[in-house]
Parts: structure tokens; C-alpha cells; sequence
């Protein structure tokens, strides 16, 4: 009796305690930006973000004990969201680039990509032939920092892939240059398109954090390892990248 009297005391005070500190909610919560606009990494499923990215931010969430809430925003407001701390990670097909590493700190990489270039089918498919003719980008995507920096090309800035491909679409521009596997994933959608990879360069997609969250980015790094140990990523590979 005596015994239970001094556990149940004991858990009273640590309840109020974690009460008291107001933390323990708070803390278990890992919010994630994301913008939904990059099948199959990140997409609208109805009102629902689905996606390889979601699936795989869930899968380190349970693994660090944190609850996982997705944010959408744009994809040029998620470093910037980062930054000013209103959310704690990016996960978004996003590349680590030397450009991007000057403002904030990235995981270990969870997905090598490419760039490709998307035409109407019977076009001209690669970079070569394309000199000198409009190239539709997405403004602020490495597929824009890549063909802004040659000076061959006059480069057309949209705000998403998918208008992007309507300008395409309609003759608006003569190629759009996007990462490899949502330029797959438009091919499949929309008849009358084909792509090409472009042989310059891999792309590290990896997750992006605050440069003061240290730990967070152990933590999320030693999840990474686990859930390729496990043979989770690989499960998650198969279930989005196999055709
Ligand atoms: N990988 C590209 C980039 O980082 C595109 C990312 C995206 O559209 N979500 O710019």
C-alpha cells in the first residue's frame, strides 16, 4: 500500500512538473514545409499532401518521437520560412546547392537526381539543338540557375511546372527544363510530350534546417540511416520509383 501511495505521488508530481514546464506538446511536434507542386515527391491528392517526401518525413518523424504537421507554401517562401524559424524543416525535392548551404544547413541526402529536358514529341531533345529558342524554367529550380547560366538561351520564368508545361503545350516555349522524375511523371500525364535527361551534373535532393538546429539534424540524420538499414527507404523507393 504503502508502496503505490509513494508511485502514485511520484507520477503526480512529475505530470505536474511536465505541466508546468508546458513543453512536453509543444516539443513532440515537427512542423514541415513543403510545396505540393512536384509528383511524386509532393502532391495534391484532393485536400491531402501525399507524396515520397511525406511518406519518408512521417516514417523519421515516428522515429525521432516527433509529430509530423505538413505546411504548403511556395517553393521560393521555404528557406525563407526556415530561416525566420516558422518551420522546422523543408522537405521538397529540394537540392542542396553550395548556393543554398550559405543560408542553411542540410541532412545527409536522401535522393540523387538529374535534370531533364521536356519537348513536344518529334522535337528537337537536346540542349544543343535548343540553342538560340525559348526555354521554359521554374523560377527560383536548379533547372533555372542551370540553363540561366549558359548564354545561349532566352530563359522564361514561370511560378509552377504545370504552366510551365502549358506554355509548352501551347508553342509558348520550345523545351521547359525540370528534374527528372516529375518531367516523367508530366510525359506520362499529357500525350504528345517526350523528355531527355541532361548528362550534366547529379542533384542531391536532401532536407533543409535552421543552421542553429544542430541536434535536429543528427537526429534526423541517424533516422535517415535507420530507415535505410531497415529496408523502409527502400520499400518507399519501390512503391513511388518503379514503374
Ligand atoms: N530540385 C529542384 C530545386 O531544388 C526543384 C525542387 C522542387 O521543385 N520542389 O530547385
Amino acid at each position: 500500500m504503502k508502496g503505490k501511495k509513494g508511485f502514485f505521488i511520484v507520477t503526480v508530481i512529475c505530470c505536474l512538473f511536465c505541466f508546468a514546464c508546458g513543453k512536453g506538446k509543444e516539443e513532440s511536434i515537427l512542423v514541415v514545409g513543403t510545396n505540393p507542386e512536384f509528383v511524386p515527391f509532393e502532391y495534391m491528392e484532393g485536400e491531402e499532401i501525399k507524396g515520397f517526401d511525406i511518406d519518408l518525413m512521417n516514417q523519421i518523424g515516428k522515429k525521432i518521437g516527433k509529430k509530423v504537421e505538413i505546411k504548403s507554401m511556395n517553393f521560393d517562401g521555404l528557406l525563407p520560412a526556415l530561416q525566420s524559424k516558422k518551420i522546422d524543416v523543408v522537405i521538397a525535392g529540394m537540392t542542396a546547392t553550395e548556393e543554398r548551404k550559405k543560408h542553411v544547413n542540410f541532412t545527409k541526402n536522401y535522393y540523387i537526381s538529374q535534370q531533364n529536358i521536356m519537348v513536344k514529341e518529334n522535337k528537337e531533345h537536346n540542349l544543343e539543338q535548343l540553342k538560340g529558342q525559348k526555354i521554359g524554367v521554374v523560377l527560383g529550380y536548379t533547372g533555372d540557375v542551370f540553363i540561366s547560366s549558359k548564354n545561349e538561351y532566352s530563359v522564361e520564368r514561370f511560378n509552377s511546372a504545370s504552366a510551365a508545361i502549358l506554355a509548352l503545350q501551347a508553342d509558348k516555349v520550345s523545351a521547359v527544363i525540370l528534374d527528372e522524375e516529375p518531367a516523367k511523371q508530366y510525359v506520362k500525364q499529357n500525350s504528345g510530350l517526350s523528355t531527355f535527361a541532361i548528362y550534366e551534373g547529379k542533384e542531391e535532393y536532401a532536407i533543409a534546417l535552421h543552421k542553429d538546429n544542430i541536434s535536429l539534424l543528427e537526429e534526423i540524420d541517424k533516422a535517415l540511416e535507420d530507415l535505410k538499414e531497415d529496408g523502409s527507404y527502400d520499400k518507399l523507393y519501390q512503391q513511388y520509383f518503379t514503374k
